[in-house]
Protein backbone atom coordinates (compact mmCIF):
# COMPACT_ATOMS: atom_id res chain seq x y z
CA UNK A 1 0.00 0.00 0.00
CA UNK A 2 2.51 2.39 0.80
CA UNK A 3 4.96 1.53 -1.98
CA UNK A 4 1.80 2.38 -3.84
CA UNK A 5 1.00 5.72 -2.66
CA UNK A 6 4.79 6.84 -3.28
CA UNK A 7 4.94 5.55 -6.78
CA UNK A 8 1.93 7.26 -7.41
CA UNK A 9 3.36 10.59 -5.93
CA UNK A 10 6.43 10.34 -7.90
CA UNK A 11 4.26 9.69 -11.03
CA UNK A 12 2.52 13.12 -10.37
CA UNK A 13 5.48 14.49 -9.02
CA UNK A 14 7.37 13.83 -12.45
CA UNK A 15 4.13 15.37 -14.39
CA UNK A 16 4.42 18.70 -12.52
CA UNK A 17 6.42 21.47 -14.68
CA UNK A 18 9.01 21.69 -12.58
CA UNK A 19 12.15 22.92 -13.80
CA UNK A 20 15.70 22.15 -12.88
CA UNK A 21 16.57 24.86 -10.42
CA UNK A 22 13.36 24.00 -8.68
CA UNK A 23 9.18 24.68 -9.29
CA UNK A 24 8.26 27.40 -11.91
CA UNK A 25 7.95 30.92 -11.04
CA UNK A 26 4.24 31.40 -10.60
CA UNK A 27 3.75 35.20 -9.97
CA UNK A 28 2.42 37.98 -12.74
CA UNK A 29 4.56 38.52 -15.36
CA UNK A 30 4.86 41.75 -17.73
CA UNK A 31 5.58 40.90 -21.37
CA UNK A 32 7.29 43.74 -22.47
CA UNK A 33 7.74 42.59 -26.01
CA UNK A 34 4.33 41.85 -27.65
CA UNK A 35 3.30 42.49 -31.10
CA UNK A 36 -0.04 42.65 -32.36
CA UNK A 37 -0.36 43.24 -36.09
CA UNK A 38 -2.46 42.76 -38.62
CA UNK A 39 -1.61 38.84 -39.88
CA UNK A 40 -2.89 38.72 -35.23
CA UNK A 41 -5.85 40.55 -35.53
CA UNK A 42 -7.16 39.01 -38.73
CA UNK A 43 -7.36 35.84 -37.01
CA UNK A 44 -7.33 37.14 -32.75
CA UNK A 45 -9.67 39.19 -31.26
CA UNK A 46 -8.40 41.46 -28.56
CA UNK A 47 -10.59 39.56 -26.64
CA UNK A 48 -8.91 36.29 -27.38
CA UNK A 49 -5.34 38.31 -26.42
CA UNK A 50 -6.62 39.10 -23.41
CA UNK A 51 -7.93 35.29 -22.72
CA UNK A 52 -4.25 34.44 -23.25
CA UNK A 53 -2.69 36.58 -21.04
CA UNK A 54 -4.92 35.65 -18.46
CA UNK A 55 -4.34 31.85 -18.42
CA UNK A 56 -0.58 32.92 -18.78
CA UNK A 57 -0.70 34.96 -15.99
CA UNK A 58 0.42 37.91 -17.64
CA UNK A 59 -1.04 40.71 -16.13
CA UNK A 60 0.49 43.32 -18.31
CA UNK A 61 1.95 44.08 -21.76
CA UNK A 62 3.87 46.58 -23.86
CA UNK A 63 2.51 45.77 -26.93
CA UNK A 64 3.49 47.16 -30.32
CA UNK A 65 2.18 46.36 -34.11
CA UNK A 66 2.22 47.13 -37.69
CA UNK A 67 0.81 49.01 -38.57
CA UNK A 68 0.09 50.55 -35.42
CA UNK A 69 -3.81 49.72 -34.81
CA UNK A 70 -3.09 46.47 -33.55
CA UNK A 71 -2.11 48.46 -30.54
CA UNK A 72 -4.72 50.92 -30.31
CA UNK A 73 -7.44 48.29 -30.75
CA UNK A 74 -5.46 46.36 -27.58
CA UNK A 75 -5.44 49.72 -25.13
CA UNK A 76 -8.97 50.84 -26.19
CA UNK A 77 -10.11 46.95 -25.12
CA UNK A 78 -7.88 46.56 -21.99
CA UNK A 79 -6.08 50.35 -21.29
CA UNK A 80 -5.07 49.28 -17.95
CA UNK A 81 -3.40 46.29 -18.84
CA UNK A 82 -1.26 47.54 -22.30
CA UNK A 83 0.94 50.22 -22.71
CA UNK A 84 1.49 51.17 -25.96
CA UNK A 85 4.55 51.67 -27.93
CA UNK A 86 4.87 53.45 -31.15
CA UNK A 87 6.09 51.74 -34.38
CA UNK A 88 7.12 53.42 -37.50
CA UNK A 89 6.24 50.83 -39.67
CA UNK A 90 3.18 50.45 -42.00
CA UNK A 91 4.02 46.97 -43.81
CA UNK A 92 6.56 44.17 -42.25
CA UNK A 93 9.06 45.52 -45.10
CA UNK A 94 9.20 49.25 -43.33
CA UNK A 95 11.73 47.62 -41.16
CA UNK A 96 14.58 47.78 -43.40
CA UNK A 97 13.66 51.36 -44.55
CA UNK A 98 12.22 53.12 -41.48
CA UNK A 99 14.99 55.11 -40.39
CA UNK A 100 14.81 56.54 -43.86
CA UNK A 101 11.54 57.22 -44.72
CA UNK A 102 10.53 61.27 -44.71
CA UNK A 103 7.09 59.39 -45.44
CA UNK A 104 7.05 57.14 -42.30
CA UNK A 105 8.77 60.55 -40.52
CA UNK A 106 6.10 62.64 -40.79
CA UNK A 107 3.51 59.94 -39.99
CA UNK A 108 5.06 59.19 -36.76
CA UNK A 109 5.29 62.65 -35.44
CA UNK A 110 1.50 63.51 -36.38
CA UNK A 111 0.97 60.05 -33.95
CA UNK A 112 3.32 60.93 -31.64
CA UNK A 113 1.63 64.03 -31.28
CA UNK A 114 -1.33 62.32 -29.87
CA UNK A 115 0.76 61.18 -27.11
CA UNK A 116 -0.68 58.02 -26.41
CA UNK A 117 2.74 56.11 -26.13
CA UNK A 118 5.19 55.08 -23.83
CA UNK A 119 7.88 53.95 -25.89
CA UNK A 120 9.27 54.13 -29.25
CA UNK A 121 9.45 50.78 -30.79
CA UNK A 122 10.07 47.76 -30.93
CA UNK A 123 12.73 48.92 -33.77
CA UNK A 124 14.71 47.08 -35.69
CA UNK A 125 18.48 48.97 -36.59
CA UNK A 126 20.82 47.49 -38.38
CA UNK A 127 23.95 49.13 -38.37
CA UNK A 128 25.49 52.18 -36.82
CA UNK A 129 25.44 54.37 -39.66
CA UNK A 130 21.65 53.82 -39.95
CA UNK A 131 21.46 56.59 -37.52
CA UNK A 132 23.01 58.77 -39.70
CA UNK A 133 19.85 59.96 -41.73
CA UNK A 134 18.19 63.19 -40.85
CA UNK A 135 14.73 61.05 -39.90
CA UNK A 136 16.18 59.36 -37.27
CA UNK A 137 18.05 63.08 -36.03
CA UNK A 138 14.76 63.74 -35.67
CA UNK A 139 13.43 60.56 -34.34
CA UNK A 140 15.54 60.23 -31.54
CA UNK A 141 14.74 63.74 -30.34
CA UNK A 142 10.77 63.63 -29.85
CA UNK A 143 11.95 60.21 -28.45
CA UNK A 144 14.28 62.34 -25.60
CA UNK A 145 11.81 64.98 -25.66
CA UNK A 146 8.47 62.97 -25.03
CA UNK A 147 10.34 60.67 -22.44
CA UNK A 148 9.71 57.70 -24.57
CA UNK A 149 11.86 54.11 -23.95
CA UNK A 150 13.64 53.30 -26.92
CA UNK A 151 12.67 49.25 -27.51
CA UNK A 152 15.59 48.95 -29.49
CA UNK A 153 16.59 45.25 -31.56
CA UNK A 154 20.26 45.86 -32.46
CA UNK A 155 23.27 45.00 -31.63
CA UNK A 156 25.96 46.54 -28.74
CA UNK A 157 27.31 48.61 -31.65
CA UNK A 158 24.16 50.28 -32.51
CA UNK A 159 23.02 50.53 -28.63
CA UNK A 160 26.42 52.54 -28.28
CA UNK A 161 25.56 55.00 -31.07
CA UNK A 162 22.28 55.40 -29.96
CA UNK A 163 24.15 56.34 -26.55
CA UNK A 164 26.29 58.90 -28.65
CA UNK A 165 23.72 60.31 -29.73
CA UNK A 166 21.62 61.12 -27.34
CA UNK A 167 22.85 60.27 -23.78
CA UNK A 168 19.32 61.11 -21.87
CA UNK A 169 17.20 58.59 -23.87
CA UNK A 170 15.97 54.81 -21.50
CA UNK A 171 16.70 52.14 -24.22
CA UNK A 172 15.02 48.76 -23.50
CA UNK A 173 17.55 46.54 -25.58
CA UNK A 174 14.86 43.88 -27.16
CA UNK A 175 16.51 40.10 -26.69
CA UNK A 176 19.42 42.40 -24.82
CA UNK A 177 21.41 41.84 -28.16
CA UNK A 178 19.78 38.27 -29.63
CA UNK A 179 23.51 37.07 -30.16
CA UNK A 180 24.66 39.27 -27.89
CA UNK A 181 26.42 37.13 -24.73
CA UNK A 182 26.29 37.21 -21.21
CA UNK A 183 29.38 38.70 -20.98
CA UNK A 184 28.70 41.30 -23.73
CA UNK A 185 25.36 42.88 -22.23
CA UNK A 186 26.96 42.52 -18.91
CA UNK A 187 29.60 45.16 -19.85
CA UNK A 188 27.13 47.42 -21.28
CA UNK A 189 24.79 47.65 -18.26
CA UNK A 190 27.80 47.98 -16.00
CA UNK A 191 28.55 51.07 -18.77
CA UNK A 192 25.25 52.28 -19.55
CA UNK A 193 23.05 53.02 -16.34
CA UNK A 194 19.85 53.87 -18.58
CA UNK A 195 19.95 50.69 -20.52
CA UNK A 196 17.52 47.68 -19.51
CA UNK A 197 17.96 44.88 -21.17
CA UNK A 198 14.72 42.09 -22.51
CA UNK A 199 14.90 38.56 -22.54
CA UNK A 200 12.67 37.36 -25.45
CA UNK A 201 14.19 34.52 -27.55
CA UNK A 202 16.51 34.12 -24.92
CA UNK A 203 15.53 31.42 -22.78
CA UNK A 204 17.28 29.04 -24.58
CA UNK A 205 20.56 30.68 -23.72
CA UNK A 206 19.82 31.55 -20.27
CA UNK A 207 18.35 28.05 -19.18
CA UNK A 208 21.04 25.53 -17.66
CA UNK A 209 21.57 22.52 -16.11
CA UNK A 210 20.67 23.80 -12.03
CA UNK A 211 17.96 26.07 -13.86
CA UNK A 212 19.82 29.20 -14.79
CA UNK A 213 23.43 29.06 -16.05
CA UNK A 214 26.21 30.59 -14.08
CA UNK A 215 27.16 33.73 -15.95
CA UNK A 216 23.25 34.61 -16.36
CA UNK A 217 22.83 33.81 -12.56
CA UNK A 218 25.52 36.51 -12.03
CA UNK A 219 24.22 38.93 -14.18
CA UNK A 220 20.76 38.75 -12.51
CA UNK A 221 22.18 38.98 -8.94
CA UNK A 222 23.99 42.53 -10.27
CA UNK A 223 21.83 43.64 -12.59
CA UNK A 224 18.33 43.26 -10.81
CA UNK A 225 17.06 45.98 -11.14
CA UNK A 226 17.09 45.86 -15.13
CA UNK A 227 15.90 42.97 -16.80
CA UNK A 228 12.61 42.64 -18.34
CA UNK A 229 11.03 39.51 -19.96
CA UNK A 230 8.97 39.06 -22.94
CA UNK A 231 7.01 36.45 -25.75
CA UNK A 232 8.03 38.65 -29.57
CA UNK A 233 4.78 37.70 -30.94
CA UNK A 234 5.19 38.64 -34.29
CA UNK A 235 3.77 35.72 -36.10
CA UNK A 236 0.73 34.01 -35.17
CA UNK A 237 2.84 30.51 -34.57
CA UNK A 238 4.09 32.30 -31.55
CA UNK A 239 0.61 33.29 -30.37
CA UNK A 240 -0.36 30.16 -30.61
CA UNK A 241 2.66 29.02 -28.38
CA UNK A 242 2.18 31.78 -25.89
CA UNK A 243 2.05 29.67 -22.89
CA UNK A 244 4.94 27.95 -23.75
CA UNK A 245 6.86 31.53 -24.55
CA UNK A 246 5.72 32.61 -21.34
CA UNK A 247 6.47 29.14 -19.19
CA UNK A 248 10.18 29.07 -20.77
CA UNK A 249 10.30 32.20 -18.62
CA UNK A 250 8.77 31.01 -15.74
CA UNK A 251 11.29 27.99 -15.72
CA UNK A 252 14.47 29.84 -15.38
CA UNK A 253 12.79 32.46 -12.83
CA UNK A 254 12.25 29.59 -10.62
CA UNK A 255 15.59 29.39 -9.87
CA UNK A 256 16.17 32.34 -8.94
CA UNK A 257 15.71 34.05 -5.30
CA UNK A 258 11.68 34.97 -5.57
CA UNK A 259 11.94 38.81 -5.44
CA UNK A 260 14.66 38.86 -7.81
CA UNK A 261 12.14 36.51 -10.29
CA UNK A 262 9.19 39.06 -9.13
CA UNK A 263 11.58 41.99 -10.55
CA UNK A 264 12.49 40.50 -13.91
CA UNK A 265 8.89 39.09 -14.15
CA UNK A 266 7.12 42.19 -13.52
CA UNK A 267 8.28 44.87 -11.35
CA UNK A 268 11.17 46.37 -13.43
CA UNK A 269 8.97 46.71 -16.79
CA UNK A 270 5.80 47.78 -14.01
CA UNK A 271 8.71 51.27 -12.19
CA UNK A 272 10.60 51.60 -16.40
CA UNK A 273 7.16 52.57 -17.58
CA UNK A 274 5.29 54.18 -14.88
CA UNK A 275 7.77 56.85 -15.40
CA UNK A 276 8.27 56.86 -18.95
CA UNK A 277 6.18 59.03 -21.49
CA UNK A 278 5.27 62.72 -22.18
CA UNK A 279 3.27 64.37 -19.20
CA UNK A 280 -0.18 63.82 -21.18
CA UNK A 281 -0.05 60.27 -21.29
CA UNK A 282 0.45 60.39 -17.48
CA UNK A 283 -2.49 62.55 -16.94
CA UNK A 284 -5.13 60.88 -19.32
CA UNK A 285 -7.56 59.15 -16.86
CA UNK A 286 -8.36 55.53 -17.77
CA UNK A 287 -5.42 55.14 -20.45
CA UNK A 288 -1.63 54.90 -19.26
CA UNK A 289 -1.85 55.97 -16.17
CA UNK A 290 -0.76 54.32 -12.62
CA UNK A 291 0.51 50.78 -13.96
CA UNK A 292 0.73 49.59 -10.06
CA UNK A 293 -1.85 51.32 -8.62
CA UNK A 294 -4.20 50.06 -11.21
CA UNK A 295 -4.42 46.51 -9.92
CA UNK A 296 -1.34 45.26 -12.44
CA UNK A 297 -1.16 42.60 -9.75
CA UNK A 298 -4.60 41.25 -9.96
CA UNK A 299 -5.31 37.84 -11.25
CA UNK A 300 -8.39 38.60 -12.39
CA UNK A 301 -8.97 42.49 -13.81
CA UNK A 302 -11.65 43.28 -15.16
CA UNK A 303 -11.71 44.95 -18.18
CA UNK A 304 -12.33 48.45 -19.31
CA UNK A 305 -14.81 48.75 -22.28
CA UNK A 306 -13.53 51.36 -25.25
CA UNK A 307 -16.85 53.14 -23.99
CA UNK A 308 -15.95 52.44 -20.28
ZN1 LIG B 1 9.68 41.96 -31.84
Amino acid sequence: MKSLFVSAALFFAAALPVAAGGPAFDGPVFDTHMHYSRSAWAVYSPGDVLQKMDKANVAAALVSSTPGEGTARLVAFAPGRITAGYRPYMTPSDRTRWFKSAGLLSLGKTRLMLRRHKAFGEVVLYFPNNLETPQMAQYLKMVAQQNLVLHLHSDAAVVEAVFKQQPEIKILWAHAGFLEPAAVIGRMLGQYPKLWAELSYRADDITGADGVETEWKALFMRFGNRFTIGSDTWNNSRWDMYPYLINRHRNWLGALPRALAQKIAFQNAAALLEKAGPPASRLTPGKQTGILARGYHRKHQKYQSPAG
